[in-house]
Formats: C-alpha cells, structure tokens, sequence
C-alpha cells in the first residue's frame, strides 16, 4: 500500500509536470500546440521507463551487486531494493557456500567411511574414506545402488532385513586387505548412513590375545599334566626311594619350568605398564658386562669358551634391571643353543654416535624364514629343544620390548650349523661417557 501511493504520488507529480509546460504552451500558441508538447512529453517518459527497464533486464541476466545501474525517481528505488536484496543473497550464498566447505571438510576428516543412502538404497554422497574403502567414485556413482558397487551377500542382506540394532563385519580386498565394520544408521524417513569403521587392527590385536592365551594355557597345561600324573603315580603306587626321588626330581624340574614361565610373563606385562625407562640414569656398562659375562660362564658350566671384547668408555642412559634381563636372555640363547665345545662371544663397542652390544655364538645356527619371527611370543624353531634347555619361547620377545624402550634395534644375523649374532644398537641419545656423572649420580 505505501508503495503503490508513492507511485501514485510519483506519477501525478510526474503528469503535473509534463502538462505545466504543455498549459504554458497552450495558452500561448493554442490547444494543438499544448497537446503536442504534452504528448511529446510522455514519449520521453515512455522512453525513460523503457530504457531502465531494459537496463534492469540486462541486469537481471547476470545479477551483480557492483553492477547495479543508477537512475533517479522510482527507478532508484526499485534498483537500490533489489541492490539490497541482491547483496543479502550474495552473502547467505557465501555464508552457505563456507557451510558446505566446513561440513564436506568435517566428512573428509572423519575417520570412519561415511556412505548417504536414499529411501531405495542409492548412493547419494560419499566420503574419501568410503572412497578408497569400497573403490567408489562420489561424483561419478552418486545415484548407483550401493549393492551393485559393494558386491558382498552380507551387505545386501543386511540392507534387506532393515534390522539395523548391531554392526556386520565385511570383509574386503581392498588396502591389503581390511576388516570393516559395518552400521547403518536411519536419519529421517528417506536418507541413512553407512558407516564404515575399519577394524583390522583391532581384529589384529583381538586374534593375538586370543592366541596368546591359548599360548599360555597350553605352556601351563602340559607341566600340569605331568605333575598331576607323577603325583598320582607316587601316591598310589609303592616305590622304592630311588624311584621317589627320581619322581620328585622329575616333579620339581616341571614346577621350576611353570615357575619360569610365569616369571618372564611376568617381566613382559610389567615391561608393557611400566612408564618409559629413566634418560638420565646411568648402566654401569664395566659392571653389567662383567656379570653378563659372569652369568654366562655359571650357565655353560665349562662346557663353553666365552669372552668378552668391550671397547668404548661410554656407559648407557636407561634401566639397568630391564637391560640386564634383556642380555641376559641373550646369552643364555646363545648357551642354550650352542653343543658343548662351541664359542659365545660377547662384544661391546661405544661412541658418542652410539653401541652396538652383541652375543656371537658357534651354535645350531637359524634358517632364514624363521629370523623373522623370533622375537614373537612363543615362536620356537624347535619347541623339544628349546623345552629341553630351559626355555619359556618368551625370551627374545623381552629382548625386543626392553631395546624398544630405549629406543634401540635388534639385528640377528645366522647361519643354519654355523652360529648366530644377535647385535642390539643403542642411539646416542642413550649415550653417556663412562667417567661423566649422568643427572642421576650428582643427585645421588
Ligand atoms: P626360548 O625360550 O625358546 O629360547 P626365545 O624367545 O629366547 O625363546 O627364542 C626364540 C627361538 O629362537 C628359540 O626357541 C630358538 O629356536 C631361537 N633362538 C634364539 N636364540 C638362538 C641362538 N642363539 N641360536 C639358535 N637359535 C636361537
């Protein structure tokens, strides 16, 4: 209403002012003249209208705010409202553009693949997780069935029973070969979500405790069943004491193995809680080496020639007991493994750039398809054998946790029948000159 009188207001202004000249003209040269000015007056207002609006209309072809055209009277209204107008869209265009920016980023980053489905199970948008987990094409298969892409029985009828309470777990070839688990999540009556959580490693670590207690309840059982079976023996049967006793060595033999085993369990769980090892306490090297040493003559029992060759007045930053036990295991592999006669070298050498610690040994020797996989828990090569010596199949697994923790390697190096080197690499950073007291004596 308040526009339509300002037009009306605008135009009779606008009328009154093309008839004054045409009255002032009529009254001098007569009706004819007056009506002729008059009517020339409203050709020029005719025109006026007609060039804005075509002005208006070529504006409206490629709508830019900075390109508005000017005029006067009503025309400038009408071109400063829709300039307003224009701008305002411009800015929620932006302002949504920005959203759209922001939400496909959040989608980019979301560590799970995320699928939108239609009401009929179509794609409709994808992530680039979803991407690579399912080979697709967001742009390229926006409109496809996703049962045609992802081509497994499961998932189909997954989607079919519309019973979405609990996950599925596919299986799929795609990046070496993953694990995903699979929900759909129903947002409103016609769109959901697919959601693709890759759970491989989880799978992983889910299979390795489960075989590692398998592991374990199988190394415990058969001493177990020995024990049960020699004390059942002595006690329903009459022995003679050479027997007994040779019973209750046997007896004590497997406890000690039970007790063995649960001891480097043990240190294992404890080496995975405990907090990083200390930076600034210093491994006596002289005197770890001497005992390493020591441990090892104790072990052989003269069977063995054993040496040490240290070179390097450089001591290590870390924890003396993790670090004993982990060369410890060393050298008692390298006994164990060596036939009587055989050699077990041990050699030191360290600098400011690093130490290299390594048990060389004259032993059976390792194929090279198993070096691989000796630092795992309970590989053996020969389970009788590393039975018969004492062993729990846990030993270079703590060697490899105890290095890790101080940032070090192990490197093995063997030769079926000819022996075996096992060289542990410390960084400099683990470094300290034998006569430099570390942060930890000046303490002390
Ligand atoms: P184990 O208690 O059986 O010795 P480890 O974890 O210490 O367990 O070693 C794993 C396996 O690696 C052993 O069972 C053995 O087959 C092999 N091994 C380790 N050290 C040596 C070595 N010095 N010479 C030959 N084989 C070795």
């Amino acid at each position: 209403m308040f526009h339509l009188n300002r037009i009306l207001v605008r135009t009779i202004f606008g009328l009154a002012f093309l008839a004054f000249p045409a009255v002032i003209v009529r009254l001098i040269f007569g009706a004819d003249a007056g009506w002729a000015v008059f009517a020339c007056g409203l050709l020029a207002l005719l025109g006026y209208h007609v060039r804005n609006l075509s002005r208006l209309l070529d504006w409206l072809r490629g709508p830019d705010p900075g390109a508005m055209p000017s005029a006067s009277g009503l025309w400038d209204d009408a071109f400063a409202s829709l300039y307003r107008r224009e701008r305002h869209h411009a800015h929620e265009r932006q302002r949504m553009r920005g959203l759209v920016a922001r939400y496909s980023q959040a989608g980019r980053a979301l560590p799970d693949g995320v699928i939108v489905l239609d009401a009929e199970n179509r794609i409709v948008w994808c992530n680039e997780k979803a991407e690579i987990r399912f080979g697709i094409d967001s742009t390229a298969d926006a409109g496809q069935f996703v049962t045609n892409l992802v081509r497994q029985p499961e998932l189909a009828e997954y989607l079919g029973a519309e019973d979405y309470a609990r996950p599925i777990r596919l299986r799929t070839s795609r990046a070496g070969g993953l694990t995903l688990s699979i929900q759909i999540v129903p947002y409103d009556d016609a769109q959901k979500l697919l959601l693709a959580r890759d759970i491989t490693q989880a799978e992983r670590l889910e299979t390795m405790r489960r075989d590692f207690v398998a592991n374990v309840s199988h190394e415990l059982r058969t001493p177990l069943t020995v024990l049960a079976g020699f004390l059942e023996t002595v006690r329903e049967l009459e022995l003679d004491p050479q027997r007994t006793r040779d019973y209750l060595d046997m007896m004590s033999d497997q406890s000690r193995r039970m007790q063995r085993l649960l001891d480097d369990l043990l240190s294992l769980s404890s080496l995975e809680a405990a907090p990083a090892p200390p930076g600034d306490e210093r491994i006596v090297m002289s005197r770890l080496l001497a005992r390493v040493r020591g441990d090892a003559e104790n072990l052989s029992g003269g069977r063995h020639r054993v040496d040490l060759d240290a070179n390097g007045d450089f001591d290590l930053l870390g924890s003396e007991s993790e670090m004993a036990s982990a060369f410890a295991n060393l050298v008692s592999n390298a006994i164990r493994y060596t036939p009587a006669g055989g050699e077990v070298r041990l050699t030191w050498r360290a600098g400011a750039d690093g130490a290299d610690f390594s048990v060389e040994d004259t032993g059976i020797g390792i194929t090279p398809e198993h070096i691989p996989r000796l630092t795992e828990r309970f590989y053996r090569i020969d389970r009788g054998r590393s039975r018969e010596t004492g062993g729990t199949g846990l030993g270079l697994a703590i060697v490899k946790h105890v290095l890790l923790r101080h940032q070090a390697s192990l490197e093995i190096a063997s030769e079926a029948g000819r022996g075996s080197r096992f060289t542990a690499h410390f960084p400099a950073r683990r470094m300290i000159p034998a006569d430099t007291p570390s942060k930890h004596d000046i303490a002390a």
